[in-house]
């Protein structure tokens, strides 16, 4: 026998309790029952994004959120500054490119994240910008983003922070308010242990004077439209049903763990996994890692795409690789949503066991123990 298990930074693998609630029967969206959901849900989002502002949740994969965002904040005469630091970053870029927005590309290093003193030096250097981009965890590079600090540059000029979130709400301290972020967006697919599908902006009130007065076209994701059948409880188009009644349980469960603990468990995966691939002589990638997702540099020697499909195969781990000038050289490993410290011990197994195989030499089990280790103290 054989179990499946994703190890991939999206999508996450979905809780069989999730995937039953998805499989009863069909409900109809106007009624007094599914404005209970939303309402009970948009609760639950606003405490998952540690939030007052209004939490909108549109039907489509994460970009759908990147785009009302961007398109809703940024007609003409804004200007964009748009952090660029992965493929995910990237994908910001075009997003404003393919809508005309003014916008200015600020390059950093891939493995790295963007620090308050880089946007404060941008800023400075052009003063017309007066809206910010930044992917907060860089899903292809596993590099963390300082958000709080550059939080702090943006609200004293006020200018607007726009943050990817998707690998980082719900897995890694995010904080909308207390930091200053004006729109945070998210999908369901990563830690919210979900299938794609659902995507979610949250937005401030400094944003919403900036979405009221935009000149944008746009009709299925314009969040004005959201907002308004929100103050009803209510949804402008039909909703996606069924991933909804998933959220509720996914919300549900995470709040009754405690956002913190779930932040904290997320951060011990990650922690066991750096420790394990250390002790058996890899190397992280990113020079700043964060928690919901782990880089790891490929050693010479290893075909990346043999190990990768070797551990799907014959172990059933199926983990990530690079992504465009990554391609073959790192393996990445998510540890978001419904994933415990033995799947994560098991996945960490399967790779010394595909190593092994490739004839990579390291001391069979050290990173296990290494791992062990770690959880070992965590729980005692
Ligand atoms: C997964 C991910 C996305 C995904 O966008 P999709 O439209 O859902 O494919 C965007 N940004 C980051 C940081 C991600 O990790």
């Amino acid at each position: 026998m054989k179990k499946i298990r994703l190890f991939t930074p999206g999508p996450t693998m979905v809780p069989e309790d999730v995937l039953l609630e998805m499989a009863r029967p069909m409900e109809h969206h106007r009624t007094a029952a599914y404005r209970e959901w939303v309402k009970e849900a948009h609760g639950l989002l606003q405490y998952i994004y540690q939030t007052k502002a209004t939490v909108i949740t549109l039907a489509g994969s994460g970009t759908a959120a990147a785009e009302a965002a961007i398109v809703g904040c940024c007609s003409k005469g804004h200007k964009a500054l748009v952090v660029d630091n992965g493929k995910f970053a990237e994908r910001w870029v075009k997003v404003c490119a393919a809508f005309g927005i003014e916008h200015t590309r600020l390059p950093i290093e891939w493995g790295r994240g963007a620090k308050a003193a880089d946007i404060q030096k941008a800023m400075d250097a052009d003063k017309s910008i007066d809206t910010v981009i930044v992917v907060h965890s860089e899903t292809s590079t596993a590099a963390l983003s300082d958000i709080q600090g550059i939080g702090k540059i943006t609200r004293d000029r006020n200018a607007i922070l726009i943050a990817d979130g998707i690998t980082a709400i719900g897995a890694i301290p995010a904080k909308m308010d207390e930091w200053g972020v004006d729109c945070y967006i998210t999908g369901s697919q990563k830690a919210f242990m979900l299938p794609p599908g659902l995507a979610f902006v949250a937005v401030s009130d400094k944003a919403w004077q900036r979405i009221d007065s935009g000149k944008m076209p746009i009709l299925y994701n314009d969040l004005k439209a959201y907002r308004k059948s929100l103050s009803d409880w209510d949804v402008p188009y039909t909703p996606a049903i069924t991933l909804v009644r998933g959220l509720l349980w996914s919300l549900r469960s995470m709040k009754e763990r405690g956002i913190e603990n779930v932040w904290s468990e997320t951060s011990l995966m990650a922690k066991a996994t750096r420790a394990a691939v250390e002790a058996i002589g890899l190397k992280i990638y990113p020079k700043d890692p964060v928690d919901s997702v782990t880089a790891v540099l490929v050693p010479q020697g290893v075909d990346e795409s043999a190990l990768r499909k070797t551990m799907r195969s014959k172990h059933g781990f199926q983990i990530a690789g690079g992504q465009g000038d990554l391609t073959g050289k790192i393996i990445r490993f998510s540890h978001m949503g419904y994933v415990d410290m033995f799947d994560t011990i098991g996945v960490l197994a399967a790779l010394e066991m595909t190593l092994a195989a490739q004839n990579y030499k390291f001391s069979m089990g050290a990173g296990v123990a290494a791992a062990q280790k770690v959880f070992a103290e965590a729980v005692k």
